[in-house]
């Protein structure tokens, strides 16, 4: 959630440049997105949920000031009243849409061991019955969870990741393996990995289901797949509405724990589990991201108890999911 936090904000200032950019050249190209269920975008099943918040004029008067470029900009979202899929209707084509993740660069730091051990516990029980040949992680950043993946027995581990920064700083053994580029068909082989990850990605792309099918084709019969992401039924989304944090431009279709096995079912993938997903990061962590008051009274506060490099695992609106091909 936090390095999703980071993530998201670099994206988002990165996509309003994109959009300020777009609309000097006078070029804004915009294309229409349907229901994954319906097939189709009408009105009466998928009625609007949030209207989109800027306007291409605003975005023109020359106000990009660092707090502008916070505002929390979303498009269209409407959401299906069949299935509950909430998504973006009217979005940014492709193209602006793959140049922006190119440039995406990602800041882990110190949690990273925090996520590491977050993304790996929901399968720590589950590998030791799995083949661990193989392992590709989509949208691996600088390789965080095929550390992860080497340390505890896959053999060959791979990644794919748009953006070229991350590469540069992944570790020695790992980053010759890691693809620049955009995850497709053809990329790997078919039946060729025994697991393939993929955290916080599948709400970014404009074609989940076909991402999905390619990650099926991909997967060895037997293997699986795990991927994380938001949960739009999850509490703080519930109570946040259009301010929670995942109603975002970069967001397009947003899932929930009903509708996204649904989705994948129609991959071909068998469903294992779905569930929530903990994050877990010190006391002098979760204060440090609070917007409580008098940060240096807790600060000595939750030294004086001892708390301060504690772990307070919290469920911050994430859900993960555990597939296999038969
Ligand atoms: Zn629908």
């Amino acid at each position: 959630m936090a390095h999703r936090l980071l993530f998201c904000a670099a994206k988002r200032n990165k996509l309003t440049s994109l959009l300020i950019l777009a609309q000097v050249a006078g070029n804004y190209q915009y294309i229409t997105k349907e229901c994954l269920f319906c097939n189709s975008t009408d009105e009466a099943n998928h009625p609007v949920l949030y209207h989109k918040n800027f306007k291409d004029e605003n975005l023109n008067a020359g106000v990009f000031s660092a707090r502008r470029t916070a505002d929390h900009f979303h498009y269209e979202m409407v959401k299906c009243a069949k299935t509950g899929l909430i998504f973006s209707r009217h979005i940014l084509n492709d193209d602006a849409l793959n140049e922006l993740y190119k440039g995406s660069v990602v800041t882990f730091g110190e949690q990273t061991q925090f996520i590491q051990r977050d993304y790996w516990q929901p399968i720590a029980n589950h590998v030791s019955k799995w083949n661990k040949k193989r392992a590709l992680d989509i949208g691996c950043s600088n390789g965080f969870f095929l550390e992860v993946l080497k340390d505890n027995g896959y053999e060959e581990v791979h990644g794919v990741e748009p953006g070229e920064e991350p590469k540069a700083i992944a570790r020695a053994d790992i980053r010759d393996n890691i693809y620049t580029g955009f995850y497709g068909a053809g990329l790997y082989p078919d039946n060729h990995f025994d697991l393939i990850t993929c955290f916080q990605t599948l709400d970014h792309l404009s074609d989940p289901l076909g991402m999905l099918q390619n990650m099926y084709r991909n997967t060895a019969p037997g293997g699986h797949v795990y991927m994380i992401m938001h949960n739009t039924r999850a509490l703080q989304a519930r109570i946040f509405g259009e301010k929670s944090p995942i109603i975002d431009v970069e967001h397009i279709y947003l899932f929930n724990k009903e509708n996204l096995p649904e989705l994948c079912k129609k991959a071909g993938f068998a469903v294992e589990s779905v569930f929530d997903v903990k994050n877990g990061y010190p006391f002098s962590y979760w204060l440090r991201m609070s917007p409580l008051p008098l940060k240096g009274m807790w600060k000595g506060v939750i030294g004086a108890l001892g708390l301060t490099n504690k772990i307070l695992a919290i469920n911050a609106g994430n859900m993960g999911i555990i597939l296999k091909k038969l």
